[in-house]
């Protein structure tokens, strides 16, 4: 579905992503894994389009994302929460959900939503600074449900937030899965990538040095703190 290849990525003269490969097939779950700096945003925003410059190639369905304007790949049906998480803060619940454009057929009514994320339902008239952390994610991920996207990058969904609220997160990646929504996460949370994802790829340095099947994760615990330096 989505395929990476030799993926160089700058911020102005900073060259940062050096030769990134990798691919997504419909239907995984896939997380980027390394340390602080390894390129693992840069690459979402690489896909995204919303980096200075990049070179290599980005297919996904056949298209290619390289060159293309910005505005041009949300409509093909991928989504991508930031880490900053980017709910409209001012606005309400109901409102923030009502916000995004729909870009292809499929999206999440706010009906569905409320089933994936019950702590929204009779949120609808809270405004998005009154929400936990948590719940901010929650809508994050929500509306960029409603577009109709069926590839979604989560860049550290689980950052900052206790251990029962990545939970629901969790069951709410799991139950998108079994929609048939292929995810792309970047994770610090090793245990929470473990419980959700069929492949893991490790970055270092602006490179994809190394790619686990989920069931050898714990057979590679080694390998990854020598990665990861945990
Ligand atoms: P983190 O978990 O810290 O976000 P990451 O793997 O996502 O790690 P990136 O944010 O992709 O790493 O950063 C990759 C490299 O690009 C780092 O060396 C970082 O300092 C640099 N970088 C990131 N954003 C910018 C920017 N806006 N301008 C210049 N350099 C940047």
């Amino acid at each position: 579905m989505l395929e990476i290849a030799d993926l160089h990525g700058f911020y102005g003269e900073s060259h940062v992503l050096h030769g990134v490969s990798l691919e997504v097939r419909r239907g995984e779950v896939v997380t980027l894994l390394g340390r602080n700096g390894a390129g693992k945003t840069t690459t979402m925003r690489a896909i995204m389009g919303i980096l200075p410059k990049r070179t290599g190639a980005i297919r996904f369905r056949g298209a290619e994302l390289v060159g293309m304007a910005p505005h041009r790949i949300p409509r093909l049906g991928i989504g991508y929460v930031p880490e900053e998480r980017g709910i409209f803060a001012s606005l309400s619940v109901d409102e923030n959900l009502t916000l995004p454009p729909v870009v292809r057929d499929g999206g999440m009514t706010v009906e569905q939503i409320h089933a994936l994320f019950p702590n929204l339902k009779g949120r609808g008239a809270t405004q998005g600074t009154r929400l936990s952390g948590g719940e901010q994610q929650m809508l994050a991920i929500a509306r960029v449900l409603r577009t109709g996207a069926d590839l979604i990058l989560l860049d550290e969904p689980t950052e900052g937030l206790a251990p029962v609220i990545i939970e629901q997160i969790g069951v709410a990646v799991r139950a998108l899965k079994e929609r048939g929504f292929t995810i792309v996460l970047v994770e610090q949370n090793f245990r929470f990538a473990a419980t959700i994802a069929d492949r893991h790829y490790v970055m270092e340095a602006g490179r994809v040095v190394d790619m686990i099947p989920n069931h050898r994760l714990h057979a590679s615990m080694d390998k990854l703190h020598d990665y990861l330096g945990v």
